[in-house]
């Protein structure tokens, strides 16, 4: 990756307004650690060979499956599945994006553009000439409410590192292991895991992202604890106000979205030679996205454009597999639809992954987390209209359902206990849960409506 993501004159019109780390930064270490194990133990080649042919058939397999069996599309994603967040910064790094409160308005608004993304609800612009391949994954994310050990958690763990602490580079391994100062993941057949944290790089620039799908974890690394996805902390989550700090234009949560592709077995769209030595015989290993030489990278272009001769009608450089900005991103083809859906039918590498909906739940009998704040919630249960009672030095409440999406939220000026009358009767029946954010950390009860 030898072409560097940077700030330029092209984006100075935005920048002017707002607040963006304005240095190199490469779009993701996937294919450099993919080819730097390659490069430590040749045999390692074999075993990338044969994984991508695995999923290759495997897609094959299910893309005429579906083809025999269409279905009507339901309004419920087909695929919903728990994410674990894994939080590793200095506090210096954490008060960068607004401290506890600012960590956790981007976890939300990252699973608010995942669940956009992977139903493919978003409107972003699509050339007509590939309006018709535009596919829709039809997964769901939302935080986990109950830990592998049975108790409950709002999803997100934090680990505060000492004041000297910079951050992880990609090959450092040791973020995702709690015995070496990391965090290690929770049940990867269960959750998605997760980690937040500074990616550093010895060579030069800044990294966004990387990650590992399950089966290339346990086979090239012989290691299925390093699966899972790991974005910079200032890369993950939507812009909200101009003030908040993010990597230039990488700020409306596509990095996670980049990665989450990787996760589900996708390649590059170019395939994964390195960026920068660019040709047209490697292919990504999905038919509808055609050929290109390399890397879109810190640009958007205009379509159409071609590299590569046969590449009709031009290059697919919108996907969310290119390196483009966030803003120029826009779609998942079909092809790279069923490769990931690919995951979940027999064989697959994600097939546990979306089995398991009481995660999203709070666990029976637990109620709130280590916090010695306590907040009361009655009725509960309630019709929808019900008082939280709260003490000193509340923040906010967020009430969410259980895939993770903020039903409501109102922020507390007044930090005095008291109680307050909240209505969520337009949301529905069901199970939610109210997060009482205050200064050293978060309450949370569940409350069901009927
Ligand atoms: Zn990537």
């Amino acid at each position: 990756m030898k072409k560097l993501f940077a700030g330029t004159a092209l984006c100075s019109l935005l920048m002017a307004a707002t607040v963006v780390v304005a240095q190199d930064v490469k779009k993701c270490a996937t294919d450099e650690l993919i080819h730097s194990i390659i490069a430590k133990d040749p045999s390692a080649q074999a075993k990338l060979d044969a994984y991508e042919k695995d999923v290759q058939q495997r897609a094959a397999i299910l893309a005429t499956e579906q083809a025999n069996n269409a279905t009507q599309k339901t309004t419920a994603s087909k695929y919903s599945i728990a994410l674990a967040f894994h939080v590793v910064l200095t506090q210096a790094q954490l008060d960068q994006i607004g401290g506890t409160q600012g960590l956790y308005n981007r976890v939300v608004s990252q699973i608010e553009v995942l669940n956009t993304d992977f139903n493919a609800q978003n409107t972003d612009a699509i050339p007509s000439a590939f309006a018709s391949l535009k596919g829709n994954p039809d997964m769901s994310f939302g935080l986990a409410h109950t830990k592998p050990d049975g108790s409950g958690t709002i999803g997100i763990e934090i680990l505060i590192k000492p004041a000297g602490f910079t951050g992880y580079e990609q090959t450092d391994n040791s973020l995702k292991r709690t015995s070496a100062g990391g965090l290690d993941p929770w049940d990867n057949s269960r959750y998605l895991n997760i980690w937040i944290t500074n990616i550093t790089t010895s060579s030069g620039g800044e990294i966004l992202g990387y990650a590992y799908n399950p089966k290339l974890a346990s086979v090239m690394l012989g290691d299925p604890g390093l699966m899972g996805v790991v974005v910079d902390f200032l890369a993950f989550g939507k812009r909200s106000s101009v003030v908040q700090q993010f990597f230039v234009n990488a700020d409306k949560g596509r990095t996670m979205v980049h990665e989450f592709g990787h996760f589900f077995t996708l390649n590059h769209i170019w395939g994964n030679t390195s960026v920068g030595n660019g040709n047209c015989n490697d292919d990504d290993g999905v038919d509808d996205t055609p050929r290109q030489s390399d890397a879109n990278q810190s640009n958007c272009p205009t379509f159409p454009k071609a590299s590569c001769i046969n590449a009709n009608p031009g290059e697919m450089f919108m996907n969310y597999m290119d390196y483009v900005y966030d803003a120029c991103m826009a779609m998942f083809s079909k092809g790279q639809v069923t490769r990931m859906q690919s995951e979940f039918v027999t064989g697959g590498g994600s097939i546990n992954l979306p089995k398991n909906i009481n995660l999203f739940s709070w666990p029976s009998g637990v109620e709130n987390v280590s916090m010695t704040n306590e907040i009361d919630v009655v009725p509960n249960p309630s019709n929808g209209i019900f008082t939280i009672t709260y003490g000193n030095g509340l923040k906010q409440v967020t009430i969410n359902n259980m895939l993770g999406q903020v039903v409501k939220q109102i922020p507390v000026t007044n930090q005095q206990s008291g109680t307050m009358s909240v209505n969520i009767i337009d949301a529905g029946k069901g199970m939610y849960t109210i997060q009482c954010l205050y200064n050293e950390g978060i309450v949370s009860k569940k409350v069901i409506v009927q």
